[in-house]
């Protein structure tokens, strides 16, 4: 792993493409990211923009943008004036093509930096985006914050395996990241878990039945085929996932699966789709009781 410390000249990126739906800004402390060498590097879409990756190997890099805090706070406010005037509210997405609790996140402590300096001018909306449950060590700063700010948390679980066979491990357990949705929940934090992209399932009646009993806000479901960037799939089909969730279940692979599990999904929580979904559009839950209570109604 090749680490280096750059100076940005922005941090703050008006958003365009999928994001645009999703937030006015996007915030990436690093360049790369440490779990690209885990599961979910395998189909991450970043490793395939070439404008970032300059050639380098992906899981192999981390740029650190060292002034990244004080060049938050030099531009703050101009992009917070700028996206309430063009897009309605200034609203980051922290991060899209990075992890902002990636490994070296412990020692150079930059999302760290950044949340504290929120603190003096603050987004409107802020979505926390993560595959990591590094995010607890900054849990006060991220409770003090969703004080005075819209502030919801995205930890992104694709599914309810531990492994998906012939894919590296996950950055954090299956188990580890349902710890951090309890501590966050119980700590008054909206929490959204990403299905993204979605693994085949093995029992998702009681994966979202113990989502909704532990006070997850929503799921927000993604599949690669419409997810990747690409409306066929086509930069994730170049890589080994579609194998390896082929094998488990070759229905998995079609855009369709998405909708079946977002179905169940919504019989025990709002559910979202795609970039909507990211964006806090959920769709109506439908809880288990009125489906059964409609159902009796029409057999009457
Ligand atoms: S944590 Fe996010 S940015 Fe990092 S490799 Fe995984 S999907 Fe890509």
């Amino acid at each position: 792993m090749k680490i280096s410390e750059t100076q940005c000249q922005s941090i703050l990126t008006r958003t365009s493409g999928y994001l645009r739906e999703v937030s006015s800004h996007s915030l990436n402390p690093y360049v790369g990211c440490g779990f690209g060498r885990s599961s979910c590097g395998e189909a991450c879409y970043v490793r395939s923009n070439h404008w970032l990756t300059r050639g380098r190997d992906w899981g192999r890099f981390v740029d650190v943008k060292i002034n990244a805090a004080a060049v938050y706070l030099k531009t703050a406010d101009r992009e917070k004036t700028w996206a309430r005037k063009n897009r309605g509210l200034f609203s980051v997405f922290f991060s899209s093509s990075t992890d902002p609790w990636q490994p070296v996140e412990k020692k150079v402590r930059l999302t760290r930096q950044l949340l504290t300096v929120m603190h003096k001018c603050s987004p409107d909306q802020l979505i926390l985006q993560t595959h990591s449950t590094g995010l607890l060590e900054d849990l006060d700063r991220i409770k003090s914050l969703s004080q005075i700010c819209d502030l919801r948390v995205h930890l992104s679980i694709e599914g309810d395996r531990d492994r998906l066979p012939g894919l590296p491990p996950p950055p954090c357990s299956l188990e580890e990241r349902m710890q951090a949705l309890s501590q966050l929940v119980n700590r008054g934090i909206e929490t959204v878990v990403c299905l993204s992209p979605l693994y085949p399932m093995q029992t998702p009646d009681a994966f979202f039945s113990r989502l909704s009993q532990m006070g997850i806000s929503a799921v927000v479901i993604d599949h690669f085929v419409e997810g990747d960037g690409t409306q066929d799939g086509s930069r994730t089909l170049k890589t080994g996932l579609p194998a390896a969730m082929g094998r488990v279940a070759p229905e998995s692979l079609d855009l369709s699966y998405r909708e079946s599990i977002a179905l169940i999904a919504e019989k025990y929580l709002p559910v979202g789709i795609s970039a909507s979904g990211f964006a806090g559009q959920y769709t109506r839950h439908v809880p288990q009781e009125k489906l059964e209570e409609s159902n009796a109604d029409d057999n009457v």
